[in-house]
């Protein structure tokens, strides 16, 4: 993964703009996309209220726009941005897409599976590894899924 810290931000940034939209819908304030050569060929945010389907996170949705836009199940050679770390099912499908890079902002200790509860994504018994960086635009990224809940408890 070659982008600069500033790249890696702005890319970041796009990620928090899909997760706008999912607070929008009033639903878990969650986005990604996904970057090849440097332009973003996948976007997607957390959409289970507004398309009431259990499986619609933000990493499926951009992997699946990224699949129709390559015309190509395989996603090598992208980097996926998401804002909060990847749950189980999330991870398993950024290995199933062969995505080599992983960026995420907030770590998510109650479902992460890409460090915090469990380590898909590098997991050595696994025949698909990827390189993992978290902590960009790490405050912003934990801030809006915080404000999320928080205004959701005073309702
Ligand atoms: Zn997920």
């Amino acid at each position: 993964m070659n982008y600069t810290v500033e790249e890696k931000e702005s890319f970041m940034r796009e990620a928090l703009k899909e997760a706008e939209i999912a607070l929008e819908h009033d639903e878990i304030p969650i986005g990604c996309v996904i970057v090849k050569d440097g332009e973003i060929i996948g976007r997607g945010h957390n959409a289970r209220e507004e398309l009431q389907r259990a499986v619609m996170h933000a990493e499926i949705m951009a992997i699946e726009n990224a699949n129709l836009s390559e015309e190509s199940w395989r996603l090598l050679d992208c980097t996926l941005f998401v804002t909060i770390e990847p749950c189980v099912m999330c991870s398993g499908a950024i290995g199933l897409a062969r995505i080599p890079n992983v960026v995420y902002g907030a770590k998510n200790q109650k479902f992460g599976a890409a460090g915090s509860l469990y380590d898909i994504l590098t997991d050595e018994r696994l025949n698909h590894r990827v390189e993992v960086e978290t902590g960009v635009l790490e405050s912003e990224c934990a801030a809006i899924i915080q404000d999320f809940f928080r205004n959701r408890r005073k309702k």
